[in-house]
């Protein structure tokens, strides 16, 4: 079995649906897993409909909008007396009905059952195209197969239940499912967190054992930068499990971080590839003698800088460590990068749910804080010791580390 995994750009309009038959008819489809994620930016204008609904807000017109954007993808893929135009109606109609109905007061729960539906309705637009064009595919509801916990927004997996799931499929077929959703003990949907299906796919290749899985992307491959930001990078062709692991975990956002230890853990080759031009290599990811380890470029913008004093001038200890990561996981913020002094703390840290203000004010109990948002984690892999003042020109670096041969710098 191999598993392909198709993201937002390539779904995003008719043409790009069809050009993943293109992909298909230049890669071969058989004994195929394909993911697929939501249309474009689906799942932000889902998004929003979720804060509007809580907002109370009207979010009436925001489904309008985003149910006729797939209505005009699906003309431009079907005659015009097709079931898909009902299925997608239907769609809509279940997150209204949903929306009016709902009683919970929780926001991520919520969120999950309206946001999953712009990779439903997606995973079913491309299944039926691909079937009407000779790649005869089965569709699956990916949360019958990935159970995770009730942790809504960032599901963990039950990994002996997925993998007992996934191996009851029968692996000589073709099947089309979606990205980014799972569901829980109960049945309600759960998503793994945003740019997540990545994630699935790794998760699918892990329970089948599948002989390799490709992302198909909008660049090359994995490059030592991202090119929308960095001039004169090159395509990475091979490299290591680790280094894919620590450039995504830095910010590469090119794979979700979650994608690789599944594969590790089983040797599954990864691909990154191109899906605008599928017959170029691009990147293999796996055990290879040939690994490169070029110099690499990360920005991670939107993290926040916190500096962390204690109010006696007492020495930042076990205890002080323990109550600061005990709020942090309260509130579910991420640590980018850390490093201690004898009387301070300085955190670079994620905010992805919005709570860095309460976190803060907890903080003030006992602490005295300093934060600057807004500011970047810039991040050089494999760089280069002899040049690396190079980086601090023209930048107002608030915290910085260099470790084995990664340079990692806080800038505002
Ligand atoms: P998907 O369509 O699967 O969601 P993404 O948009 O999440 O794909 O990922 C592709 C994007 O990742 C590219 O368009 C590029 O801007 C960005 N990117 C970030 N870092 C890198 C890198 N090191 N190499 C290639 N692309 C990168
Ligand atoms: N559609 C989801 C998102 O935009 C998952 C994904 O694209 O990977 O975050
Ligand atoms: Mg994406």
């Amino acid at each position: 079995m191999k598993v392909f995994k198709f993201g937002g750009a390539s779904v995003k309009d008719a043409e790009s649906v069809k050009n993943v038959a293109l992909v298909l008819d230049n890669q071969g489809f058989k004994n195929c897993l394909m993911v697929v994620s939501a249309m474009g930016k689906t799942t932000n204008a889902l998004e929003m409909v979720v804060a509007d609904y809580f907002a109370k807000k009207d979010y009436q017109q925001e489904i309008e909008e985003i149910k006729q954007f797939h209505i005009d993808i699906a003309k431009g893929l079907f005659p015009e007396e097709h079931p898909v135009y009902a299925e997608i109606n239907l769609f809509f109609d279940d997150i209204d009905s949903f929306l009016r109905r709902n009683k919970s007061p929780n926001y991520n729960f919520v969120y999950d059952q309206v946001v999953s539906c712009g990779e439903m309705i997606s995973s079913k637009i491309v299944s039926e195209f691909l079937n009407e064009s000779q790649f005869g595919n089965v569709w699956l509801d990916a949360r019958d197969y990935i159970k995770t916990d009730n942790t809504y927004r960032e599901g963990v997996v039950n990994w002996k239940g997925t993998q007992e799931n996934i191996k009851k499929l029968d692996a000589s077929k073709n099947y089309v499912t979606q990205g980014f959703i799972a569901s829980d003990e109960h049945n309600f949907t759960v998503t793994l967190g945003r740019e997540g299906s990545d994630y699935t796919a790794a998760i699918f290749a892990y329970g089948f054992d599948a002989s390799e899985m490709t992302i198909w992307k909008d660049v090359p491959g994995v490059m030592t930068g991202d090119p929308r930001i960095f001039d004169d990078v090159e395509l990475l062709s091979s490299i290591s499990y680790e280094e894919a692991i620590e450039m995504a975990y830095y910010g590469a956002s090119v794979i979700h971080p979650k994608t690789l230890q599944p594969l590790k853990q089983k040797d599954i080759p990864f691909f990154v590839k191109s899906f605008l031009d599928p017959s170029m290599p691009g990147t293999k990811i796996g055990n290879a003698d040939d690994n490169q380890y070029l110099e690499s470029y990360i920005l991670k913008k939107n993290q926040n800088y916190l500096m962390v004093d204690t109010r006696d001038f007492s020495f930042i200890a076990e205890d002080h460590l323990k109550e600061i990561f005990s709020l942090l996981l309260k509130y579910n913020i991420k640590v980018s990068l850390m490093q201690n002094s004898a009387i301070s703390l300085e955190l670079c840290l994620e905010d992805k749910f919005g709570h860095i203000a309460e976190f803060v004010q907890d903080l003030h109990a006992n602490f005295q804080t300093q934060l600057i948002q807004n500011v970047s984690l810039f991040t050089v892999r494999n760089v280069n010791i002899e040049e690396v003042e190079k980086f601090y020109k023209d930048q107002k670096v608030l915290l910085e580390q260099l470790s084995k041969n990664t340079l990692q710098m806080v800038i505002q």
